[in-house]
């Protein structure tokens, strides 16, 4: 595939400090997208696929810190701009999406005047000009009678049209790159489908690279060219979705896919992974996953496995492999 390197993520790790305790939450993160690519990022909770997001938008709490790595983004390393020149390209360059509508939105301002404001920070415009800008994004996110609409405080609103407001803030700039953390988790089923929807048309026509964050692996099948599964704070498979789906290779990777319900298939029980994600202070020797991996070997409670790569997408971080 040919499309440039749009985010180059090199041995990415953070910390938080809570009491005066370092606690590790990621772990040497390596990935790229490409221009226009739409990656999904899946994982239990816990496996700070979140942190991860935040950390590319230098929206970490104060608490929190990248101690080693790189965030190449269009060429730059974005953890050596100040923090007025990161400013500048959140919202614009590089916008997210996030999990709970409510906390994305101003309470106290009406819709029309949190897009306003938005576009006039980046964009030296009048007020009229702007006002026009967020009808038409509004429209885009099928807002119906957006002049209206504009003078909408946000509690006047559904949670679905709450969203699709939080989507026309990250899209009004036309980012070319779209971070989505979980955006329908706080929505009813109905609606889910079609924010999903929105998102994936807005990304087929407007060429944004997007990084979908989500545990719905369906969803992935759907809107995601490529995968990366992400386990206690490290990537431990990446791939192609549909070779990924078909052929999984990390034992998390089956596991989680096994999870998943089939329509077609006449079980009482869902299938699950025993045991949970370890705690970030105590995190086990070896493989992370091996106290809960079904294959695990001697060699696995030892050592940590590197990640080996089979392609430029595909890769695998487990002891069966190398
Ligand atoms: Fe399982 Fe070992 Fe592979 Fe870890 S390295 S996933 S414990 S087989």
């Amino acid at each position: 595939m040919s499309e440039e390197i749009l985010l180059d993520i090199r041995r990415l790790s953070t910390a938080f400090e809570v009491e005066d305790v370092i606690i590790p939450i990621l772990k040497d993160i390596t990935f790229r997208i490409h221009s226009g690519e739409s990656l999904g990022v899946v994982g239990e909770s816990g496996s700070g696929k979140s942190v991860l997001a935040h950390a590319i938008m230098g929206l970490l709490p104060s608490n929190a810190q990248v101690y080693n790595g790189e965030i190449i983004y269009e060429g730059r390393d974005l953890l050596k701009l100040n923090p007025k020149k990161r400013r500048q390209l959140r919202g614009d360059r590089m916008a997210m999406i996030f999990q709970e509508p409510m906390t994305s939105l101003n309470p106290v301002y009406t819709v029309g005047s949190q897009v306003v404001e938005l576009i006039r920070a980046h964009r030296k415009i009048s007020k009229k000009e702007a006002l026009a800008w967020a009808v038409d994004i509004f429209e885009k996110v099928g807002i119906p009678q957006s002049n209206d609409f504009a003078n909408r405080y946000p509690h006047e609103l559904s949670g679905g049209m709450r969203q699709r407001v939080v989507i026309a803030l990250a899209i009004a700039l036309s980012p070319v790159l779209l971070l989505a953390d979980e955006p329908t988790t706080a929505l009813d089923v109905s609606i889910q489908a079609q924010i999903l929807e929105l998102i994936q048309s807005l990304q087929d026509n407007m060429k944004m690279a997007t990084m979908l964050i989500t545990h719905d692996l369906g969803v992935v099948a759907g809107m995601c060219r490529n995968v990366l599964v992400m386990y206690a704070g490290q990537v431990v498979e990446t791939g192609e979705t549909e070779e990924l789906f078909k052929f999984p290779k990390h034992p998390y990777t089956k596991a989680l896919l096994k999870s998943i319900p089939k329509l077609d298939q006449n079980t009482e029980f869902l299938e699950t992974i025993k045991g949970m994600v370890p705690h970030p202070q105590r995190m086990p020797e070896g493989c992370r996953f091996a106290p809960r991996c079904e294959v695990a070997m001697d060699q696995c409670h030892r050592e940590e496995p590197d990640m080996h790569s089979f392609s430029e997408y595909a890769g695998v971080k487990c002891w069966l492999y190398q």
